[in-house]
């Protein structure tokens, strides 16, 4: 089979709610992933920033093998002797007193917002179903009916409604209107990505976070951060918010806790406001399993020992550098924030994001459009420099041969 027939058979059998570009991969390792043509690409997705760690880290697929040949589920119907040790190290690594585990990143978010509403009841009063979160406009939280019912984007919410009642809606990156809407008794919490991943990497003012965090206190409501594509080192700290030294009420994280190998999120908070859920009052079948824990534990591990932080923020600013020196008209601008930018392009000649995408894929680096005329770059965060120069060479190559078409 080649690639057109793994893509025929996707298309006949799968449902259609994606958009893939056209590359059928069988391998990855590191920063690179190989198609089933055996060609080679840079991975300047990381699988939505998943693969932070790189793919098929050894370290995190060893511990993975071996935990997998001893016990993988038991539900948490009964205690297993992994999930404690992994609980431990990840609230001492975040420096919180407890782990709510679950799957996915929207898992995760939705289990942050019982978790406000349960605390805007039990601890600050709120009239009972009376509860709101604020959110901010062009949000990304996931795909479930409650996230997309605080989404802004037609794409995720349009004829998926009635939709779950209870936000808020603000513009992201605007101080006065969170103060404006904190004057809202009944608001539990306030809900915001440090950096807009989804929207198209959008980084808010300096200082933005903490004028919100500092909002939130003195208004006695939670703030919850989103860090399921901005956590894990991506931003070139260990959380984005680390950028501006504030620590979340609430903190969500996904993607890259399991280095890319398995769907694992988790829920971090204090006593306060974790212990508001009461046993038999949320849960998951697989989340906090024994597998997960372990990856988890590694996966972490590879973050602090290699310094991906590190990493990410010097080989971001060479990535920034790089493109800023590209002389394109259709290059709009560049943004980001570690590894996490996007490049925004103008469209030239009828040519777009897309074909730009196109273009790279041939030239072998793949990157995906967000919005039309996005592009993401993020690739995993243990890229060294010479693959970042060869990368950006890559892009100009391919943005060049797009213009001239
Ligand atoms: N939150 C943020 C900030 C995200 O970027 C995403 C996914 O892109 C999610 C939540 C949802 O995560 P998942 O796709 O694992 O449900």
């Amino acid at each position: 089979m080649q690639s057109k027939d793994y893509i025929a058979r996707e298309d006949r059998y799968g449902a259609h709610n994606y958009h893939p570009l056209p590359v059928v991969l069988e391998r990855g390792e590191d920063i690179f992933v190989w198609d089933v043509e055996g060609k080679k690409y840079y991975d300047f997705l990381s699988a939505y920033s998943a693969v932070n760690q790189g793919h098929c880290h050894p370290k995190i697929i060893g511990a993975m093998t071996e935990q997998a040949q001893k016990l993988t589920l038991t539900s948490r119907a009964f205690y297993n002797n992994v999930l404690g040790e992994y609980e431990e190290y990840i609230t001492k690594t975040f420096g919180y007193d407890k782990v709510l585990p679950m799957n996915s990143g929207a898992e995760a978010d939705e289990t942050a917002l019982k978790l406000a509403r349960r605390w805007g009841y039990d601890v600050k009063g709120i009239p009972e179903g009376e509860a709101k979160i604020i959110v901010a406009a062009d949000n990304f939280h996931g795909r479930t009916i409650t996230i997309i019912s605080m989404s802004t984007d037609p794409d995720s919410y349009k004829g998926f409604g009635p939709y779950t009642p209870g936000f808020i809606t603000i513009p992201y990156n605007d101080v006065n209107a969170l103060e404006e809407a904190l004057k809202d008794k009944n608001v539990a919490a306030f809900l915001v990505e440090p950096i807009q991943g989804e929207a198209g990497v959008f980084v808010p003012d300096e200082g933005y976070l903490t004028k919100c965090y500092n909002l939130c206190k003195a208004n006695n409501v939670l703030f919850i951060a989103d860090e399921v594509q901005t956590g894990i080192a991506r931003t070139g700290k260990m959380l984005a918010v680390d950028h501006e030294g504030i620590k979340p009420d609430v903190l969500i994280l996904g993607k890259a806790l399991s280095g890319g190998t398995y769907p694992i999120s988790a829920v971090l908070a204090n006593d306060d406001v974790m212990l508001v859920i009461k046993p038999g009052e949320h849960g998951s079948t697989f989340g906090g399993n024994p597998l997960a824990a372990k990856i988890a534990i590694a996966a972490l591990e590879v973050i602090k020992n290699e310094k991906l932080a590190e990493n990410a923020e010097k080989m971001g600013q060479i990535f920034r550098e790089g493109i800023r020196k590209i002389d394109s008209d259709m290059i709009e601008l560049v943004r980001g924030k570690g590894l996490l930018n996007a490049v925004v392009i103008k469209p030239k000649n009828g040519k777009e994001a897309w074909d730009v995408c196109l273009q790279m894929k041939d030239n072998g680096l793949i990157a995906k459009p967000t919005h039309g005329h996005i592009i993401r770059f993020a690739p995993p965060l243990t890229i060294t420099e010479k693959h970042v120069l060869e990368a950006v060479k890559i892009i100009e190559k391919s943005i060049k041969e797009i213009e001239n078409a």
